[in-house]
């Protein structure tokens, strides 16, 4: 007979952690057999040999081995169909007055690995892992079945495909519709061109920061630094504000333009620079330009932990050179979406930029990613997304 696979952890914090964190490390396993190949089932006991989940193995990743469930029941279409209509549920009570959004957000729906977006009729996945590589053949059968649709992109292509031993690979899966679809989010839409621009198409996770924004009642200017296709600025110009929106890529701002004239906003409502925010901000201080809003939303200046202290510096930067742009009382949007930089050091740099302009500073909002991209607690990485809303006035 076949040796079981398994990994027995080692005891300790590691192995506690284990009984409900889906991720286990190198440092947390004692022993591993039956001599699991990069992508395999196996089974995770703890130290006292008790069973406490079955997961993936790949010995090329920080993280050796992912659960995925806690009961030895096989991995089939039945056991897909029930984890992505259960997060199905979930978006279906919670995620309202949009035809866009993330359906299954991997370790927040019990599915490390795979992402599902819904964009209208089409749904775009990402196959993370190298076990849910392995796992495919299953997804897709029990998500046709779960989420009808007209047609399955696969957008694989980010780096940490890499950091698990994959190959980028991205192209329709199946396809029944065009290569194009309006989306609508709120009063706004999006064209979304499929396998173009970054993630699936659009940062859904920043949805209800942009109704958020949009029904302050502000009516004045509006800076979007970082704008992208133009997510929050469109949602400000409908609602009455005259926007500046930039972004240092050209094809990002093409893209803006042509969703604000989608939206009907005539061009003197919406504006946009090609151009990098540190130095576009320092050329509209010497403009004198002023701001009612600002909203900051950088990337991910930080991927791993090592790059915090740039990071801070960098956030620091666009703040302290935001808060100079706003008129009296103004109102300064910021957003981290990187699960290292936590919400102190966030307000640790808004203080310091604070400071250093005599700067007094007021929360009205604490912001967080969209209930499509949810926060299990049990697992913390799965909280990104973080952001305050200021009220900022002279010292
Ligand atoms: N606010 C957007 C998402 C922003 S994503 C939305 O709601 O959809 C971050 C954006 O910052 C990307 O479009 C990227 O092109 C842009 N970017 C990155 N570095 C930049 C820089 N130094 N200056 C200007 N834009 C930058």
């Amino acid at each position: 007979m076949e040796k079981e696979k398994k990994v027995i952890l080692k005891k300790g914090p590691g192995a506690q952690n284990a009984l409900w964190h889906p991720w286990i490390y190198r440092s947390q396993i004692g022993e591993i057999s039956g001599s699991p190949s990069p992508g395999d089932r196996l089974s995770v006991y703890g130290p006292h040999k008790r069973f406490i989940g079955a997961g993936t193995f790949n010995p090329k990743s920080e993280i050796v081995v992912r659960i995925l469930s806690r009961t030895p029941a096989p991995w089939d279409k039945s056991f897909f169909k029930e984890r992505i209509g259960a997060a199905m549920e979930h978006r279906a009570r919670w995620v309202t007055d949009t035809n866009a959004c993330r359906v299954v957000a991997g370790e927040a729906d019990g599915l490390p690995g795979l992402i599902v977006d819904r964009y209208d009729e089409v749904l775009v996945v990402q196959f993370l892992t190298m076990g849910m590589e392995k796992l495919k053949g299953a997804v897709l059968e029990a998500l046709g079945e779960a989420i009808p649709n007209r047609g399955i992109y696969e957008k694989s292509d980010s780096v940490s495909r890499k950091w698990e031993g994959l190959e980028p690979r991205t192209g329709w899966i199946q396809k029944d519709c065009g290569d194009e679809a309006t989306v609508r989010e709120g009063g706004v839409r999006y064209k979304i061109n499929f396998g173009e621009g970054h993630k699936t198409g659009l940062y859904l996770d920043q949805r209800e920061n942009r109704f958020l924004l949009a029904n302050l009642g502000i009516k004045g200017d509006a800076l979007d630094a970082f704008c992208y296709q133009g997510g929050f600025g469109l949602h400000l110009a409908l609602g009455g504000c005259r926007v500046l929106g930039i972004d240092i890529q050209e094809s990002a701002i093409k893209e803006a333009k042509a969703n604000r004239d989608l939206n009907g906003i005539p061009p003197e409502k919406m504006d946009f620079r090609t151009a990098n925010v540190f130095d576009e901000l320092k050329a509209l201080q010497k403009e004198g330009r002023r701001f009612d809003l600002v909203i900051l939303d950088p990337p991910s200046f930080v991927k791993k932990k090592s790059a915090l202290e740039g990071a801070a510096a960098g956030y620091k930067e666009i703040l302290l050179r935001a808060m100079k742009l706003l008129n009296e009382k103004g109102c300064l949007a910021v957003f981290a979406c990187s699960h290292h930089v936590d919400e102190n050091l966030l307000m640790q740099c808004s203080l310091s930029a604070a400071h250093d302009v005599r700067k007094d500073l007021r929360v009205l909002k604490f912001m967080k990613q969209s209930a499509d991209h949810p926060i299990n607690p049990f697992i913390p990485e799965t909280y990104y997304l973080k952001g305050f809303l200021f009220s900022v006035s002279s010292q």
